[in-house]
């Protein structure tokens, strides 16, 4: 088990493509952690240069108390678990979980018993004999957790490793992966690209964005107090719905109506400045009858999502929107989003109220 460090570390490929940009990132020992965020945000980059299978342009790499920056693959201690498992479909289950030891000498009789013993904790001890190709996906990814786990290594990484796998399986695999690293204690690095499977599974979250760290959190803070819009627009079962908005007299101004400050916001903030007022679609209640307080506007959207539904309103701001002339064409508007428990959906073209 070990720490692992990043001090401005950089990583521009070839092609001219920074794909870090003097990244600075602590991963405390023990802790699983989840680097999120959309594709192409140097995700895949980070874990393979923490491995050692990418060389950093700059900057450094700590695992424990060593620097790594240059040392290859074998000699850091960490173990990586590739997106599409990268299992060797001519050897069976038993060879595949054992190679990593063959690669380091171990001798025959101590890696089949090392194999058999990590097999048998992932529950695939039935499948010893068979190839890659006659097992399930879910099983492909256990065996190439084992392949990982057989050495013991320091740091576990895990590249999008359910992504894979079908909707249900996804997440027994998750409860399963997330049970088998409180099990071992092992520090976790994994990435994903969804963040219901970050908040769900990480200690803590990085939230990437173009090679940069954007926000690091636990599921809760990023959750709660996303420390910008991009954070707050990615985290979420629905997007964030982030409106312009101005202090007024220790009030907000929002969309044409007053609303009293939240009472987390920051105390920095002064009379008169303009500011992004974010609030989540769940935190909302919808009225089909006026609401003092309330903002209103028409239904443009229903999604039926089981047992609620995300309702879209078009929402007045009251300013006036002008032509190149200078007259009044229309007035400016937001959309907003609001969880509406089933059975009580508006209908699109229907007016509402959105009751913050
Ligand atoms: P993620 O895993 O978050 O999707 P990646 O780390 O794979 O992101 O990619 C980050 C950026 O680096 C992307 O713009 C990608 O196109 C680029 N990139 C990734 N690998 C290479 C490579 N081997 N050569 C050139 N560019 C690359
Ligand atoms: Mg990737």
């Amino acid at each position: 088990m070990s720490a692992i460090a990043m001090r401005e570390l950089t990583k521009v490929y070839p092609n001219g493509v920074r794909a870090l940009d003097a990244l600075d990132l602590e991963i405390a020992d023990g802790e699983f952690f989840a680097l999120l965020g959309p594709s192409g945000c140097g995700k895949t980059t980070l874990l393979r240069t923490i491995a050692g299978l990418e060389v950093a342009s700059a900057g450094s790499v700590l695992i424990g108390e060593r620097t790594v920056t240059n040392l290859p693959p074998g000699k850091r201690d960490v173990a990586m678990v590739f997106q599409d498992y990268a299992l060797y479909p001519h050897m069976t289950v038993q060879e595949n979980i054992a190679y990593p030891l063959r690669i380091r000498k171990v001798d025959r009789r101590s890696r089949a018993a090392k194999a058999a013993d990590t097999a048998n904790e992932l529950g695939l001890s039935a499948l010893l004999e068979r190839r890659p190709g006659q097992l399930s996906g879910g099983q492909q990814q256990r065996v190439a957790l084992a392949r990982a786990m057989a050495c013991h290594p320091q740091v576990f990484l895990l590249d999008e490793p359910l992504s894979n796998l079908d909707a249900r399986l996804r997440l027994e695999a998750r409860t399963f992966l997330k049970r088998l690293q409180r099990e071992l204690g092992v520090t976790t690095v994994f990435v994903t690209h969804d963040q219901a499977e970050a908040l769900a599974l990480a200690d803590r979250i990085a939230v990437m964005e173009g090679g940069r760290i954007r926000q690091v959190g636990t599921p809760t803070e990023v959750f709660r107090r996303p420390a910008n819009t991009f954070v707050a627009g990615f985290i979420g079962s629905t997007p964030m719905n982030l409106v312009d908005a101005e202090v007024h007299d220790g009030e907000l101004a929002v969309a044409g109506t007053r609303l009293p400050m939240p009472q987390d916001a920051d105390d920095r903030v002064t009379d008169g400045e303009k500011l992004v007022y974010g609030i989540r679609p769940e935190y909302l209640d919808y009225s089909p009858e006026p609401v003092p307080g309330a903002l209103s506007g028409q239904v443009v959207v229903v999604e039926n999502l089981g047992s609620f539904s995300l309702v879209s309103l078009d929402v007045p701001t009251g300013d006036a929107v002008m032509d190149g002339a200078g007259d009044a064409v229309g007035v400016a508007g937001t959309s907003l989003q609001v969880v509406v428990p089933e059975g009580r959906e508006p209908e699109p073209g229907d007016t509402g109220w959105v009751v913050p």
